[in-house]
């Protein structure tokens, strides 16, 4: 197996670079979004031979120097599904990425799907942007959020995610980027990912991220931590308060007197029986 990876270097052509052989001595390898020092070699090629710390690096796929997770799910067609936006939004919490949620399609949201959204997320900074790439609608709001940031779209397939890009940029380039990895197994199969630089300094990564959204790693203990507007109510009795059964509860409280989402909350208690399930305890 070959690999090669595409380096951007600032005012010069990309760089087809392979990798020095101490990586794969340490099991490293490089991914993409590393931020790396190549040795060029000529001939637009070169070696990598640094690769700096990384902010944060996921999985499935692999990415490094994420800053920011956009959530994508449309108003209707396909319904948004809450308890998987819930999800994404805690496995970005967990790796400190920015939330954005973009809901598409608000040219056919007949029953104000969007503001629901709006209103579950009020007690958090999200970023919640209503989006019609139909009508040309939220389209620069989008493009606010996405400079000079490495961003990566979540969210089922159908809503819109690639309409999107296209609305944004008609003439993104492929190959784009800190570093994109083209891996040549077979006779004919490529698999590749890449950074699109879809206005100037604003890069997404072209396959969706969080393919795999088992909350791994997460402990019953920590799951609340990653629903940062109850972060604001937990005056509970108990530090730590699993925000369940106990009594004096400040999550509990807030749940009831409407100034926390009830349907959020629900979504808290699925995935904390998940967690347990996992066996995510310390
Ligand atoms: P992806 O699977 O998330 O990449 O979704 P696509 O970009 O392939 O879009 C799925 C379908 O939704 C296509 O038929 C698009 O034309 C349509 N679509 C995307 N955005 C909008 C929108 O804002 N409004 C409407 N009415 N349709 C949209
Ligand atoms: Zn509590």
């Amino acid at each position: 197996m070959s690999g090669f990876y595409y380096v951007k270097v600032p005012n010069e052509p990309v760089f087809e670079c392979r990798a020095r052989g101490k990586f794969k001595k340490n099991n490293i390898k490089p991914v993409v979004g590393d931020l790396v020092e190549i040795q060029a070699i000529g001939n637009g090629q070169g070696v990598i031979e640094i690769i700096l710390p990384r902010k944060n690096c996921l999985v499935r796929p692999s990415v490094a120097n994420i800053d920011q997770l956009m959530v994508v799910f449309a108003a209707t067609s396909p319904e948004p599904d809450f308890l998987l936006m819930d999800r994404l939004t805690v496995l970005a919490e967990k790796n400190k990425l920015f939330v954005t949620i973009c809901i598409t399609k608000t040219d056919l949201d007949d029953r104000n799907n969007f503001n629901k959204v709006v209103g579950r997320y009020s007690n958090t900074d999200y970023n919640i942007i209503g989006l019609s790439n139909k009508l040309n609608r939220g389209i620069e709001d989008i493009k606010d959020v996405l400079a000079g940031k490495l961003s990566t779209l979540s969210g089922p397939s159908g809503v819109g995610k690639s309409t999107l890009i296209n609305t944004i940029n008609p003439n993104f380039k492929l190959n784009v980027g800190d570093v994109s990895i083209k891996t040549k197994r077979g006779k004919h199969t490529t698999t590749h990912c890449e950074l699109l630089e879809v206005i100037e300094d604003g890069f997404v990564v072209d396959t969706p991220g969080f393919t795999s959204l088992e909350l791994e790693g997460i402990s019953e203990y920590e799951l609340a931590k990653y629903f940062p507007d109850f972060n604001k109510f937990n005056n509970c009795q108990f530090v730590s308060c699993a925000h369940e059964n106990e009594e004096l509860c400040g999550v509990k409280d807030a749940v009831k007197s409407g100034e926390l989402s009830k349907e959020r909350y629900k979504n808290y208690l699925l995935l904390l029986q998940e967690v347990r399930e996992n066996g995510g305890k310390y």
